[in-house]
């Protein structure tokens, strides 16, 4: 995920580059596990510091279902926007220094070249949600026989509390009791 942005630097603020983009991302972060490429359209703009970057991305990711545990690909689209800021001067050659919010991930290196990867694999793991749910109304598996219960119901009877162990709760609830 590298351009070359040296003929960019050299021109006004403004001035644009369209790309599409089409990567494998497989080796990206060992938590993203693609089932397509990266696709989209990266915009390189010229702005007074250096180059912005916008891009609308999407790649389909196997994820593992937080109910059920069953895998499932999750269709997934996020857009990118970031300022790259060289770190030698396009004119002179000069080495620029290197501010405090300068992260490593957004610099323009020597050879005036920018590196999408990593802003883009920041992108990707904020994108996936945190508990990741293969349809919305997925059943879940069943705490004691640990059956998916979207394959169907299972012979397990939930609900019934035995009679037995809910007088024991009692006793136990009125043991915890504050004095
Ligand atoms: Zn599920
Ligand atoms: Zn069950």
């Amino acid at each position: 995920m590298r351009y070359n942005v040296a003929q960019l630097l050299k021109e006004q603020s403004g001035h644009t580059r369209q790309y599409s983009l089409h990567e494998d991302i497989s080796h990206l972060d060992p938590e993203i596990v693609p089932l397509s490429a990266l696709d989209g359209d990266i915009q390189l703009i010229r702005s007074a510091d250096g180059v912005f970057v916008l891009g609308e991305l999407h790649a389909s990711l196997e994820l593992t279902c937080a109910r059920c545990l069953v895998q499932f690909a999750l269709p997934l689209k996020f857009s990118l926007e970031e300022e790259f800021r060289p770190t030698i001067d396009i004119h002179t050659g000069a080495t620029l220094p290197v501010t405090a919010d300068d992260e490593a991930a957004t610099r323009i290196d020597a050879h005036h070249e920018i590196d999408l990867s990593e802003v883009v694999r920041q992108d990707i793991l904020l994108a996936i949600p945190p508990r990741p749910i293969c349809r919305t109304k997925c059943a879940g598996l069943c705490p004691t026989c640990g059956k998916n219960w979207n394959a169907g119901p299972c012979d397990c009877k939930t609900d019934e509390i035995d009679p037995r162990l809910e007088k024991l709760k009692e006793l136990l609830d009125e043991k915890e009791k504050p004095q």
